[in-house]
């Protein structure tokens, strides 16, 4: 699904390189975790692939089904399947969340070249959907994220994957403080939206996230690059050994 190989990137603003060279492969329904010391360019891989200005790919693709998503505009990237969680989500005073994400989800139906949903029919889908993710119905009407709660910060996060259909969701929970209820939050999300033809990327400090989402492989990145790849064992070392081997053996 999707294929990253020896990327390169930068600052636009300046000559650093930052990924030196990352090579990943996904498949179809799979959940692949990325941990790594702080500074080891996991959530500039997240921008790359999202297509965050600032960022200059130098060297190296990353397609996917195939198709080069660097070319791409961030839109086009979200249309295609990407799709990046927030590590900070923004709050959005006087747009309401059915509204925010009607309009998202409109958007990358046009993009897709489907027809606009009727908000009688996106009404139900999202009803069903919050319902199914235990969300109350009522945050559907409150202004974007706005006096949400973390873990209902989350579970909107989780909400927004759930009705944008995703093909690959990239989710960096490095900085982000997770409490235990909301890394319980993010699992169960991830595990609920597990699907033949979806796969994740999930980046994270955390090794009890992935406790509960039991990715297929873990990697990990140091200095720009994937140095290890192993199975959820390879979590434990890190939260046993810390990273200091790893970097040795693989330097
Ligand atoms: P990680 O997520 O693994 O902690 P980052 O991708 O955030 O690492 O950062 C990798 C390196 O690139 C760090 O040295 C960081 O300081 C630098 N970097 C990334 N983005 C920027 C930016 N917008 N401005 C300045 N430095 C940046
Ligand atoms: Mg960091
Ligand atoms: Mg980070």
């Amino acid at each position: 699904m999707l294929e990253i190989k020896n990327l390169h990137c930068k600052l636009e603003e300046e000559d650093k390189a930052i990924l030196k060279g990352v090579d990943l492969t996904i498949e179809a329904g799979k959940v692949h975790a990325i941990m790594g010391p702080n500074g080891s360019g996991k959530s500039t891989l997240s921008y790359v692939l999202s297509g965050r200005d600032g960022y200059v790919v130098t060297d190296g693709s990353a397609t996917l089904e195939g198709e080069n998503i660097l070319d791409m505009d961030p839109e086009e990237r979200a249309a295609a399947g990407v799709f990046l969680a927030f590590q900070y989500p923004v709050e959005i005073p006087g747009v309401g969340n059915m509204t925010f994400m009607r309009t998202a989800v409109n958007a990358q139906r046009k993009a897709r070249g489907q027809e606009e949903m009727s908000s009688a029919e996106f009404l139900k889908v999202i009803r069903a959907k919050a319902k199914e993710m235990q969300i109350d119905a009522d945050m559907l009407k409150r202004p974007v994220n706005v006096g949400f709660s973390g873990g209902e910060k989350k579970r909107n996060e989780i909400l927004q994957m759930a009705m944008l259909e995703p093909r690959l969701c990239i989710m960096d929970e490095t900085d982000s403080g997770l409490d235990v209820d909301a890394m319980k939050l993010v699992a169960d999300g991830v595990n609920a939206l597990r699907a033949p033809d979806r796969a994740f990327l999930v980046i994270t400090h955390y090794q009890r996230l992935l406790d509960h989402i039991a990715p297929d492989f873990v990697h990990i990145m140091a200095d720009g690059r994937i140095v290890k790849t192993g199975g959820p064992e390879l979590a434990l070392e890190v939260e046993k050994n810390g990273y200091a081997d790893i970097l040795a053996e693989t330097a």
